[in-house]
């Protein structure tokens, strides 16, 4: 079973598809990766859901993405009183570090390291920004505010600081037992939230190893300002525009976007486009034009996927809006403009030998027109450097590995399939070829393009390029 497109969809599981037949119709209507967001739900609801995805991908023979999206230090107001509060431009507040059930002159904030960090001056957004505060003075735990826009501040609400650098570990207590949990469980990519620097990613890979691929959740500017590193520290990226567009303005967020994905392809590190995407089709069948727009301009953008998240998992037509990913997606693809504004957007070359190696093999496979081009890949790097010349060629990526193989479902046009072990250049070819054709890729006298590293099982060596007829 091959899917007719080269970018991914990511698609967040929720109370609207926690079911085995809701999941089986999301994966049939495209989706390639699954999120289970450990912001919501308990551990054995995660876990159930993770055995139906597997029992899925069983049933259905080809390799799932799971991943974990930890919640991360997420800040959040405390309770008040008689559960909300009214607050009007102008007026004065005072957050308070202790207590609960405050009024407009105790809002419980229960977060030492923002009073360590705040200084005047500095703004507070509350509920995604919709309230915005600015500090006006400190006290012994204390921050006094003035109103800037007004709005109701209800219980437990997020708060944001975009321009200040909290003293936090992207890890708390509970992402650190939901982790531990995640990995025994076996999801293949864990995503971190609220990453501000490089060395938290660090922290995150001293707890997860090899064990998932790590995706950082770019959603804080001072993300941005360390982005380089923190990239390279990552297997993979998501552009969390939730956050992000609450963190920076609006107006910052696209380019934004496209910067990322940019140093993304450079690095060649999987990157997703998040959140509201097709956000109208929570509660209606079709998107707005603006959304549908806004698929298509991240798969001109290069993204290797587009993900849904409240669309998916507590949504109204979870299926539908799946089914109109892989349609715009689809659509953009084949559309005459898309292969030069890809090209357009190439980063620069990397200049080393397995970098030339895989362009070289994207420029053979589509000078010969060739049916795919087969990477043989341990880690799935080999593949991946293909993938990030965006040839107009799918990829066939064969792997001994399984956790290779489900990563790739995230991977831009990889089509991954789990194969025994060769250890021998003449049972790699055979192997392509065969997989090539039962995969529905190529048939008998079709050219293909395999590209590898020899000797085996040494990663990151792409070094050889073969070109078949079958
Ligand atoms: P979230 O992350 O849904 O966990 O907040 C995505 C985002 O912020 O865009
Ligand atoms: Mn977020």
């Amino acid at each position: 079973m091959r899917r007719h497109r080269y970018a991914k969809i990511v698609a967040t599981v929720g109370p609207a598809t926690n079911t085995p037949e809701m999941l089986k119709a999301l994966f049939l209507a495209g989706v390639d990766t699954f999120r289970l967001n450990f912001s919501h739900g308990v551990q054995e609801d995660h876990a159930r859901i993770h055995a139906a995805i597997r029992a899925l991908e069983a049933e259905v023979g080809r390799p799932i993405g799971i991943l974990q999206d930890l919640q991360g230090p997420k800040i959040r107001v405390g309770t008040v009183r008689d559960g909300r509060l009214d607050l009007a431009a102008g007026e004065r507040v005072r957050f308070v570090l202790e207590g609960t059930d405050g009024g407009k002159d105790a809002i419980p904030l229960h977060h030492p390291e923002i009073f360590a960090a705040v200084v005047p001056g500095q703004d507070l957004l509350i509920d995604d920004g919709r309230v915005r505060v600015r500090v006006v003075g400190l006290g012994d735990g204390t921050i006094e505010a003035e109103v800037i826009t007004g709005g109701t501040v209800s219980n437990r609400k997020g708060v944001n600081l975009p321009g200040t650098l909290l003293d936090l570990s992207p890890l708390t207590a509970k992402d650190r037992a939901d982790l531990a949990f995640g990995l025994e469980l076996g999801v293949d990519w864990v995503a971190l939230s609220f990453v501000q620097k490089p060395s938290d990613v660090l922290e995150g890979r001293a707890l997860i190893g090899d064990r998932a691929g790590i995706m950082t959740k770019i959603e804080k500017p001072q993300a941005l300002e360390r982005i380089d590193d923190i990239i390279r520290l990552s297997d993979a990226v998501m552009v969390a525009r939730g956050d992000l567009g609450v963190e920076i303005p609006h107006e910052d967020v696209p380019g934004r976007q496209k910067e990322l994905i940019r140093a993304c392809r450079l690095a060649v590190k999987p990157v997703v486009v998040a959140t509201q995407m097709l956000d109208s089709m929570v509660s209606a069948p079709a998107p707005t034009r603006a959304e549908a727009s806004d698929v298509a301009t991240a798969i001109y953008d290069g993204a290797d996927a587009v993900m849904l998240s409240a669309e998916s998992a507590s949504g109204r037509y979870p299926v539908e809006a799946v089914a109109m990913m892989d349609r715009i997606i689809r659509s953009v693809e084949r559309h005459k403009l898309y292969r030069s504004i890809i090209a357009a957007s190439e980063p620069g070359e990397e200049e080393t030998p397995p970098h030339a190696v895989a362009t070289a093999t994207a420029v053979l496979a589509e000078a010969v027109h060739a049916a795919a081009i087969v990477a043989y890949t341990a880690s799935g790097t080999t593949a991946a450097r293909v993938a990030r010349k965006r040839p107009a060629v799918p990829i066939l990526a064969l792997t001994p590995d399984v956790g290779t193989s489900r990563r790739l479902s995230l991977l831009w046009g990889a089509h991954s399939v789990r194969t025994d072990d060769v250890d021998t250049y003449e049972a790699m070819t055979a192997d392509a070829c065969r997989h090539a054709q039962a995969e529905g890729f190529a048939k008998p006298h079709d050219l293909i393009v395999t590209a590898a590293g020899i000797p085996f099982h040494t990663s990151g060596n792409t070094n050889n390029i073969r070109l078949i007829q079958i």
